[in-house]
């Protein structure tokens, strides 16, 4: 997808720091992390919101959900907790138009609407 930054990193055509990688998902370091663990979890397949998935697409979902739970376990904050989070859309604030999961923790973290 042409000027998807996202779909640039999956590329790597645009540098990211990747904690992890397969043939379907990819996760990497937000550039400007909000906590002290903020990684992005995201499909390697361009689909621009939650409000496009189709029913086919709820495998891949699945695994973005077990790869930040793989990760929170690597990075260490499983047993302290962290969130995960989609944002959808213009109320939501959500500026990259291609999918993608926050995972967000290493730190206690403020009310949702913060
Ligand atoms: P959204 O508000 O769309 O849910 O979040 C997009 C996130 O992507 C933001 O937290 C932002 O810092 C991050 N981001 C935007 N551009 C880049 C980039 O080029 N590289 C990385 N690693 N993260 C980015
Ligand atoms: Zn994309």
């Amino acid at each position: 997808m042409e000027d998807c930054i996202f779909c640039s990193i999956v590329a790597k055509e645009t540098p990211a720091n990747i904690e992890y990688e397969d043939e379907e998902i990819m996760a990497f370091w937000d550039i400007e992390p909000k906590v002290e663990v903020h990684i992005l979890i995201v499909p390697k397949k361009h689909i621009p919101s939650i409000t496009d998935l189709q029913d086919i697409d709820s495998p891949l979902i699945g695994k973005m959900v077990m790869v930040a739970k793989l990760l929170a376990e690597k990075k260490g904050i499983s047993e302290d907790g962290y969130r995960l989070v989609f944002n959808v859309g213009k109320h939501s604030g959500q500026v990259v138009n291609h999918i993608h999961l926050h995972l967000m923790g290493g730190e206690p973290l403020g009310e949702m609407t913060d």
